[in-house]
This record gives structure tokens, C-alpha cells and sequence, in this order.
């Protein structure tokens, strides 16, 4: 069996840096003790890119105790190897942690979300921008209801959350970079990760913002964040299409200055739905049979298709049913005509080539 990636990464590091410094009689117990944190944190990545970011960061020479030790030992240190590295493994650089591997209702530990947060701490603060704030994409935060030292809390279970400011020596200034990254950028989504103690793993109970910051009268102050996704019960697809084009009737026949008003107010996160539908199972040799025959050329317009698939070259037309699939038309290939996108949006919303009604 050979070994994956991440466990080459992690037993390139180990063998290089790691093992040769725990054994040298010349390094000192609080440097090896040092060391023993990096290789916790080397067994904690799950993805060799999360290796790869990590071990980018060793660029110049460093001034830290680990680095002169080692050093002076005549032993290699991460800059050292960091070349050597990315030569081997720089190709998984794209295989990290992604933000959409973070799912609402799984657990993970403090390690997971500050791996993800590039801070590799976990007695930091709660408070994880996702990149460089400003540039940042989401906002990790770690909240302990019972124990720690703030008292986070449900004000509804789930929904609503009291969530304390960073704070330095009892001052909750609203000018520390944590505390900006949620109050500058109201846009961006707050992951909120909660535990009710220590013992717990933390669980990812939804996507927040922050809708104020409320001062305490002895000056402490939290986040109101309110969860974001509102799942709604179940529809009917053919409903939601319907309702959406009738308000854009609506919309349409309102004037511009009622709608802009209603947009400067208007919430952009969209509500989320469970749709309920049906679909067919379509036969893959009928649409490749069709493709072969139309050899690139839309069956309607009989032009060229009009751009090729970026992922695999081939020109791009749509499979379509003359007699549709919910009228009772047969997926055969007699039935079906290969079209370029606007031949095809033709069919279904203009005037049909191959009308489905008598009308
Ligand atoms: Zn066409
Ligand atoms: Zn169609």
C-alpha cells in the first residue's frame, strides 16, 4: 500500500526537522517542546495543501529561538527545507480546506477552524477572519456558553446570539482587527461555531451577521448576530418559477423609483427553499447519438454551435425533445434535436420549429 500525499508531506517534515532536532543532545527541553507543538499541529492537517500553506510561511531567515537553535546545531530548520518542499508537494497547494467544507450541523475542533483561519493558535481569541481582513471572505467564530470567559448565549435558541467583542484587558474596543472584521464588513457571513463547554467539540449552528453592537453599562459589549438561512417548507418548482416572473410583472410595470427604493432596503440574502420535483431519467446514448448526427451544427438554425465546452473541446448545443418528456414524448433519438442555446430557449419560451400543440 502506498502512503497518500498528506503522509508523505507530514513524514517529509518530521524526518527533515522534526525527528533530527527531538533527538539532538544540543537543543534545549523548551525548544523541543517547541518543536512537539509543530508536530501536533503536522498531525492535525487533513489536506497536503494545508501543509503547503503552512510551511510557505517559513520564507526568510526567521529571528525566533527555534530557528537560531537549530541553527547553531548545524540542524535544518523549516526555511531551510521550504524549497525542497514546494518542489515535492507544491502541486496539492490547491488541495486545501475550502469555506464549503464547513458544514451547518457537523462538529469540528478548534484546530480545524484555525488551520482554516491560517492562525495555527488555538488560545487566540474567537474571533477568526477568514484572509486578510478586508479581503476576507467569512468570519469564524468560537463561542463557549458555559465556563469560558465571556458569557456567550442563545438569546434564541439557534437564531439568535450574544456574542462578546474581543477584548483586551477589559476594553472592548471596537478598533481591534477582530472586532472590524465583523463591524466594517456587515456583508460578510459570520460562521458561528458553538460548544456549551470546554469538554465539547465545536458545531458549526449556522451563518450569522451582526445586526448591532450592544454596550453593557460596565462597558462590556457583544455582537447581536442573527442567523442568516431561512429554509422555508417544501414547493413546487413550477410554483416558485410562477411567482418569480409574476413579480417581475409587477416589478416591471412599477416605476424605477419605487423599485430602487424597495432594493436600497431590500434584504440580499436569499431565502432558501426546499423544492419539491420530478424529473425524467434521460437515456445518455440518445443525446450522444444526437450529438454525433448534428456534428456540431445546431438542428435548428443550422449554425455552428456557438462556443465549444471548456471541458472537453466539444461544441457546445443542448439535447432537446421535440414532443416533451412531460407530454409524453419518448427519449429516442427520432424525438430529439441537438440546439444552440437560443434555438433551444426558443422552443421552450418563443415561437417552436417543432410546435407541441395543434395551436
Ligand atoms: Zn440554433
Ligand atoms: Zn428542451
Amino acid at each position: 500500500m502506498t502512503s497518500s500525499a498528506l503522509d508523505e508531506a507530514r513524514a517529509f517534515i518530521a524526518s527533515k526537522v522534526l525527528q533530527p532536532a527531538l533527538v539532538s543532545p544540543d537543543i534545549t527541553t523548551e525548544v523541543k517542546n517547541t518543536i512537539k507543538n509543530s508536530q501536533t499541529w503536522l498531525g492535525r492537517f487533513k489536506r497536503t495543501g494545508d501543509i503547503v500553506a503552512y510551511i510557505n510561511r517559513f520564507q526568510a531567515d526567521a529571528n525566533t529561538d527555534v530557528f537560531f537553535a537549530l541553527r547553531n546545531a548545524g540542524l535544518l530548520t523549516f526555511e531551510d527545507i521550504r524549497e525542497e518542499f514546494l518542489k515535492r508537494f507544491g502541486v496539492y497547494s490547491d488541495d486545501v480546506t475550502r469555506l464549503d467544507d464547513f458544514i451547518v450541523g457537523r462538529s469540528y475542533t478548534s484546530s480545524d477552524l484555525v488551520i482554516f483561519a491560517k492562525t495555527y493558535n488555538n488560545l487566540g481569541g474567537g474571533i477568526l477572519p477568514i484572509g486578510e481582513v478586508g479581503n476576507h471572505i467569512a468570519v469564524f467564530i468560537k463561542a463557549t456558553l458555559t465556563g469560558g470567559s465571556y458569557s456567550n448565549k442563545w438569546l434564541k435558541n439557534g437564531y439568535e446570539l450574544q456574542y462578546f467583542l474581543k477584548s483586551r484587558k477589559g476594553k472592548y474596543l471596537e478598533s481591534y482587527l477582530e472586532n472590524r472584521s465583523i463591524i466594517e464588513f456587515p456583508d460578510v457571513p459570520v460562521y458561528a461555531f458553538v460548544r456549551n463547554d470546554a469538554s465539547e467539540r465545536f458545531v458549526l449552528s449556522g451563518v450569522f451577521r451582526s445586526s448591532r453592537v450592544v454596550t453593557e453599562n460596565d462597558g462590556a459589549k457583544w455582537f447581536y448576530l442573527v442567523r442568516q438561512e431561512k429554509v422555508e417548507p417544501a414547493v413546487e418548482m413550477a410554483k416558485l418559477e410562477a411567482d418569480l416572473q409574476q413579480g417581475v410583472t409587477r416589478a416591471r410595470a412599477d416605476s424605477r423609483e419605487a423599485r430602487r427604493a424597495r432594493l436600497k432596503v431590500a434584504d440580499k440574502t436569499p431565502t432558501k427553499v426546499i423544492v419539491l420535483t420530478t424529473a425524467f431519467v434521460r437515456n445518455p446514448d440518445v443525446v450522444a447519438e444526437v450529438l454525433d448526427r448534428a456534428e456540431g451544427v445546431c438542428e435548428g438554425c443550422g449554425n455552428p454551435a456557438p462556443f465549444l465546452r471548456t471541458t472537453n473541446a466539444s461544441p457546445y448545443l443542448e439535447v432537446h425533445h421535440k414532443l416533451p418528456l412531460s407530454k409524453g414524448g419518448l427519449d429516442a433519438v427520432e424525438n430529439a434535436v441537438a440546439l444552440c442555446a437560443n434555438c433551444h430557449r426558443q422552443e421552450h419560451f418563443g415561437s417552436a420549429r417543432w410546435p407541441t400543440t395543434d395551436g
